[in-house]
């Protein structure tokens, strides 16, 4: 028998209503359909011939280019894609009139029995996701993963439902949420980002990112970054019951993870886990925070402690984040593309052991760059802005540096970079800024920076 789901009070079949016609968007119009309601997807762009075809395929009434009231507003569901902000019209009269407005994870995660990992973030969440998922699926746990890598995670649990989920989760996702609580749920950072969606108030998008615990209880756990001031500061004013499991580089911690002569030491009720840090396969402190984090969700879920190690040695990272790209003339060319704020090329500047000409710049998103002074002194032989606007950048560093030049092309700035660079260096793009002024996204800046490197 097909499944329906009714409204109680009319009777009549329970309408979805789906905004935003993207991997999400479709996934969700797709689970929704199974599980018996009638569903409408509502795309105020275009929507791609692919995701037509999906929709044809599963009878799936559609519109783009237009947000069609009366057939919005008699929803009894509405799912909101995470690029849609709370203040375009249509979401502000659902609001007004009391409809629910939930996220593809809150409403995926109705229809599935699945444990979940969800980890948030404003940096590392892709690279954890990932890392995670590796252990899990090696350790023998039948896992998938969703979040922004691959098939969203309402098609999955549509179409090949798993016992494990790791999900990776942005603020936009938790924000659409009501009931969902993950058993095991990671916090890796806060800084500011995004801060457009939260009325440029860094309260409301730290108070967004703790919707991750919002929901757990005394059974679930929650992983965070101890070394973070701004997650253990809100964490003291608003404790929560789920079970703490923190992890540290700078102290002793009793049950988590901390480091102990170079060893990441992992504690979970006396059952220890330690391994080197020199042998984990991603380089720099924040993947040591990323692989402790993964290791502790590992040792959670018993995977046992070859297998995790095994793991972290030969995980090979994910592209346009620190990314190895070629070693010519003895200089190592690295392609971080995804560092689109100050926190993420912190941390690429701080994972280079030897001296640095640094690719950086393109769309600033309010940026303070004082916390990079040190560092840049310290590792930047020579700067290569890549944007349209580079003033800012160059006044924050002109007194730093050498050599500071501008170019609004990738392939000159590689050559730029070649020119200048001696045997034992690192040319590393590394921009802290979002990529749109000169590229379609970081994806096609990161590919960029690879051909240019390959052509020399
Ligand atoms: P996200 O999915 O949160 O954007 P990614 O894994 O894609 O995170 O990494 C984005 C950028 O942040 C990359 O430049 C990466 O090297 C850097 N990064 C990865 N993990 C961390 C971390 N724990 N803290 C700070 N920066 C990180």
């Amino acid at each position: 028998m097909k499944k329906e789901t009714r409204n109680q009070e009319t009777g009549t079949r329970n309408r979805l209503v789906v905004l935003g016609a993207g991997e999400s968007g479709v996934g969700t119009a797709i689970l929704g359909k199974k599980e018996g309601y009638h569903v409408f997807i509502s795309d105020n762009g275009m929507i791609t011939d692919h995701y037509k075809e999906v929709l044809r395929n599963f009878e799936i009434e559609w519109e783009e280019e237009q947000h069609t009231a009366p057939k919005i507003l008699n929803a009894d569901v509405v799912m909101k894609s995470p690029g849609i902000p709370d203040k375009v019209e249509i979401v502000q009269q659902l609001k007004a009139q009391k409809t629910s407005v939930i996220s593809e994870i809150e409403f995926a995660a109705r229809y599935t029995n699945a444990s979940i990992v969800g980890i948030t973030g404003s940096n590392g969440k892709t690279t954890s996701t990932m890392l995670t998922h590796h252990v899990l699926k090696h350790g023998g746990l039948h896992v998938n993963m969703a979040g922004n890598i691959g098939d969203s995670f309402a098609k999955q649990v549509a179409q090949n439902d798993a016992p494990y989920y790791v999900l990776e989760l942005s603020s936009f996702q938790l924000d659409g949420i009501q009931n969902f609580a993950p058993h095991i749920a990671i916090l890796l950072n806060i800084t500011p980002d995004h801060l457009d969606r939260y009325e440029y108030n860094f309260e409301n998008y730290i108070a967004s990112k703790f919707r991750i615990v919002m929901n757990q209880t005394e059974q679930d756990y929650f992983i965070y970054d101890a070394d973070d001031e701004v997650i253990t500061t809100y964490l003291e004013k608003y404790p929560i019951p789920s079970r703490l499991l923190p992890f540290s580089l700078r102290r002793e911690v009793k049950n988590g993870a901390c480091l102990e002569n170079g060893k990441i030491k992992i504690t979970i009720d006396n059952n220890k886990f330690i391994m080197p840090t020199t042998d984990l396969s991603l380089k720099g402190n924040h993947n040591v925070k990323n692989a402790m984090a993964a290791a502790t969700v590992s040792q959670l879920l018993k995977i046992r402690k070859t297998t995790i190690r095994e793991c972290l040695e030969n995980f090979h990272g994910v592209e346009h984040r620190l990314e190895n790209v070629l070693k010519i003339n003895n200089v190592q060319y690295i392609n971080d593309s995804k560092a689109t704020n100050v926190n993420a090329a912190f941390y690429a500047l701080d994972a280079m052991k030897s001296p640095t000409i640094w690719i950086v710049g393109g769309i600033d998103k309010g940026n303070d760059y004082s916390e990079l002074y040190a560092l840049v002194n310290e590792k930047v032989k020579a700067i290569i802005c890549l944007g349209v606007d580079n003033t800012k950048i160059i006044n924050a560093f002109g007194n730093c540096v050498d050599a500071i030049s501008e170019t609004q092309s990738m392939k000159e700035a590689v050559n730029i970079a070649y020119k200048i660079a001696e045997r034992n260096e690192n040319v590393l793009l590394s921009p802290a800024c979002a990529s749109f002024d000169l590229f379609k996204n970081y994806e096609e800046r990161g590919r960029q920076f690879k051909e240019a490197v390959r052509e020399l």
